[in-house]
């Protein structure tokens, strides 16, 4: 039986998640959620599954989920002590680790720390701090499953050790996007596009915000980052590839030749169920992949100017430090002004562009450094909203 603490148990990872523990449970426990200010979803959650912990973004959020939840056992709790905290009991074992954006790297470099077994569905917990996070995890010897399907599929295609996916001879990492709802749009039509246009993606549905990065290409530019981080490699050694279908989730490529993909119905219940059961596998109830259905796959490259976001990221890379912190703090604060009104989504890629290219990067020695250059590109991307210069 595996003990599970669930950061992020509202959102639409946490759903799966919860959908995979439901339907196994002789090997999952769930012991604690996490969620920010979703109270009847929480109470739901609660009500359903009893956990020991639950832990919400406010004192108001909490009091009135122990409202809403009286009677049961669970330990209502708020805060990020309460969210360091519940990832490190000892009942736990592994942590998802879905909460949204950067908000996401405390609780997930505590569970960390604690030497649970790692689901990393937050990206941008290891975008921004990189190094620091990988460090983290060789010294604390923890096994670090990557939660985002590309990744997953990526550490699919990799010869598996008892120690976990191990590269070897390999020559390339093969990253598929499926470029979202605007991939055939001109720059003049998307130039006027919603955010519910934005959100709503062709193949995958997913939280709000990693929707509209999906739209803008930055969630691809996120993801190479990311992948640059598990698999110890540069943007050099990662191609790009958009393929609609969303059914090939990524593939490495060896030095003989050979490419090794991982395909299937796009669904993060199969991910998520192999991040959970690794070495096993487990039935996720996801209907099965039916090629003659799906009858042609296609590929072409990204085009980088109507979709820079990508080539920034690459740029941030190589920038180094915590030039990575300073891009995904940009399009945190851009992504939320477009979903509020107050930015264009062309205006998403021009604020990161700008926010880059002002905010200096400085090398990265401690974690303070990653926090201190999210915080300073923050004030600088809502200046710039705020003061509406042109970008
Ligand atoms: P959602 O927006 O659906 O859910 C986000 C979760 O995080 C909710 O439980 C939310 O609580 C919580 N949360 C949001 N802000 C905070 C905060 N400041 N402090 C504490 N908790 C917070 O997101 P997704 O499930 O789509 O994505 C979660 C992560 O997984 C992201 O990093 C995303 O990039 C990654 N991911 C998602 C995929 C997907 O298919 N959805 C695929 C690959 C990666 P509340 O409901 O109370 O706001
Ligand atoms: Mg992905």
């Amino acid at each position: 039986m595996q003990g599970i603490c669930l950061l992020g148990a509202t959102g639409s990872i946490g759903q799966s998640t919860l959908d995979i523990i439901a339907q196994h449970p002789e090997k999952f426990e769930l012991i604690s959620v996490s969620a920010n200010e979703s109270v009847e979803k929480m109470a739901t959650i609660c009500l359903r599954f009893k956990p020991q912990r639950a832990v919400m973004g406010s004192k108001k959020a909490r009091d009135e989920l122990a409202k809403q939840c009286e009677g049961l056992p669970t330990s209502f709790e708020w805060g990020d002590e309460a969210l360091e905290s519940i990832v490190a009991d000892s009942a736990v074992d592994q942590v998802m680790a879905a909460i949204m954006g950067f908000a996401g790297l405390r609780p997930t470099l505590a569970a960390i720390r604690a030497g649970k077994r790692i689901l990393l569905a937050n990206k941008e917990s290891l975008v921004t701090a990189g190094k620091l996070f990988m460090d983290e995890v060789e010294q604390h010897k923890v096994m670090l499953l990557p939660i985002d399907s590309e990744h997953n599929a990526i550490y699919q295609s990799l010869p598996q050790t008892s120690l976990g996916a191990h590269q070897k001879d390999v020559s390339k990492i093969i990253l598929t996007a499926s470029g979202g709802p605007f991939r055939t749009w001109s720059l003049q039509e998307m130039a006027s596009v919603t955010p519910a246009q934005a959100c709503k993606h062709p193949n995958w549905s997913m939280g709000q915000k990693i929707s509209i990065d999906s739209a803008t290409l930055m969630n691809k530019g996120l993801e190479l980052i990311e992948a640059c981080w598990l698999f110890g490699v540069t943007p050099d050694e990662v191609d790009v590839v958009v393929h609609p279908e969303s059914i090939i989730h990524s593939m490495v490529s060896y030095i003989d030749g050979s490419v090794i993909s991982q395909m299937g119905n796009p669904d993060m219940k199969i991910p998520i169920a192999y991040g959970m059961t690794w070495p096993d596998r487990v039935e996720t109830q996801v209907p099965a992949l039916n090629l003659v259905d799906v009858a042609k796959l296609h590929f072409e490259s990204p085009d980088l100017e109507r979709f820079p976001n990508l080539k920034l990221a690459a740029d941030a890379w190589f920038m180094g430090g915590t030039a990575m912190a300073i891009l995904n703090a940009a399009n945190e604060v851009a992504v939320d002004a477009f979903l509020q009104g107050n930015i264009d989504f062309l205006d998403i890629a021009k604020l990161n562009e700008k926010v880059l290219s002002s905010v200096d990067a400085v090398s990265v020695s401690a974690l303070d450094d990653v926090f201190e250059a999210d915080l300073v590109a923050r004030r600088f991307a809502q200046d710039v909203i705020s003061r509406g210069s042109s970008l």
